[in-house]
């Protein structure tokens, strides 16, 4: 027993000794409990999710490549078609918030050294822009202010000279609150043999998009903003067009992740009969997708879009009734899910977002990239998307307005 003593002291001596090389204690935070504050979600999002969403995210984790996944999959591509109007086979979500999506839309479709053509109306037409240059495409641009939009003859001489093979445009200019028209620039791009690209991720849900019938090769969008789900997947959608043109590539994509040669099989859309291993995929974000899509489907896609614009136009007369004015003067260009205010003369409008935030807990925003210091933002998307919420929205807006000082020059 002297032995077995000795055996197991010389054991915890050699335990202590490992432990001691662990020089770095836990951290005091990670002691302390999760704390979440509840926030009134009224930016251009991540908005409030629904607890039924929430629920969804919750329940107990399943593999990746099991086929119950596989089934919520078909189902989370079923969900996209509808949202998005489209028949397209080639539809998924990405494991990524809406960044990824633009940049999967264009490391697949475009090689280096093709023309690119990037419309500018605020800060995403920037960010695309810089993504196609950072692979080499040659990135022409349209360049207005926030607030500004492209008409369809100043798209069709812009094709004409710089024969793109891909052509973006924002649908839902959130940094400016602009809903950019869409119809006829698909025909334009068709007849230029380009690829239309859109963006959805601040519309989609809010503002009619139907990418069939509006001849759009690839659009993609966002969970966080209408749909209510939370941040970290991204619904993409390629028609045959850009199908062809992406897998008839002379170099593959730049990105490992984001080729859609392995996307395509890991959500069961190409030929092959097994899906393999490519990554794994976010399976709580894509149960949260799936219900979402499913509140969409529950709801219907006509009665979502009339009342964002509902509940909008409350918030707009609202808004002006305080005296304020709205950023985006053509109430058809006005963006539903998120509404721009010019900032009000001799106001911060840091103090007014400080303001909302310390005393009524709601979340409001400055303007992003080159709208910033133009506009204040506020977002009601989806489950936020009541008048309930625009009151809640005015009260605070007022009450800021009111205790905010006020500076002269
Ligand atoms: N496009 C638009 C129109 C957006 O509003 C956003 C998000 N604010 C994005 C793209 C980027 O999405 P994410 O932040 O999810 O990457």
């Amino acid at each position: 027993s002297f032995l077995i003593l000795k055996r197991s002291a010389t054991l915890g001596l050699r335990i202590q000794r490992a432990m001691s090389s662990v020089n770095i204690p836990p951290p005091e935070c990670m002691l302390r409990p999760l704390e979440v504050p509840y926030r009134y979600l009224f930016g251009p999002g991540p908005s409030n999710v629904p607890p039924r969403i929430l629920a969804a995210g919750a329940r107990p984790i399943i593999g990746h490549l099991h086929t119950e996944m596989y089934e919520i999959m078909n189902d989370i591509k079923r969900g996209i078609q509808y949202a998005f109007q489209t028949n397209n086979h080639m539809t998924l979500a990405m494991s990524g918030s809406g960044h990824t999506a633009m940049e999967c839309a264009v490391f697949n479709t475009v090689e280096p050294g093709e023309s690119v053509l990037v419309s500018i109306n605020g800060v995403w037409g920037e960010r695309v822009a810089e993504i196609a240059e950072r692979m080499g495409a040659k990135v022409h641009t349209m360049v207005k202010s926030p607030g500004g939009y492209f008409t369809t003859e100043e798209i069709e001489k812009a094709l004409a000279k710089h024969k793109p093979v891909l052509f973006f445009l924002t649908h839902g200019e959130s940094s400016a609150g602009l809903a950019h028209p869409v119809d006829n620039v698909g025909d334009l791009c068709l007849r230029h043999n380009c690829l239309f690209l859109v963006d959805s991720v601040a519309s989609l849900g809010a503002s009619p998009l139907l990418m069939d019938q509006q001849k759009i090769d690839i659009l993609y969008t966002g969970s966080q903003k209408a749909l209510n789900a939370p941040p970290g997947t991204a619904p993409i959608s390629f028609n045959e067009r850009a199908c062809h043109k992406m897998f008839n590539r002379k170099i593959k994509p730049v990105s490992y992740l984001l080729d859609m040669t392995h996307l395509s099989n890991y959500w069961g859309n190409d030929s092959k009969s097994a899906r393999e291993y490519h990554h794994t995929g976010p399976v709580s974000g894509f149960f949260a997708l799936r219900e979402s899509l499913a509140i969409l489907a529950e709801k219907g896609l006509e009665n979502s879009w009339r009342q964002h614009r509902e509940v909008a136009e409350y918030l707009w007369k609202g808004i002006e009734d305080l005296g304020l004015k709205l950023f985006i003067k053509d109430k058809d260009l006005r963006l539903p899910s998120v509404t721009t205010i010019a900032i009000p003369d001799g106001y911060d409008w840091k103090e007014l977002l400080a303001y909302m935030m310390k005393h009524h807990q709601v979340e409001m925003t400055g303007g992003l990239g080159p709208s910033i210091g133009m506009v204040i933002r506020v977002g009601l998307m989806g489950y936020n998307c009541s008048k309930f919420n625009a009151d809640k929205a005015l009260t605070a807006l007022a009450d800021a307005l009111k205790h905010c000082p006020k500076r002269r020059g």
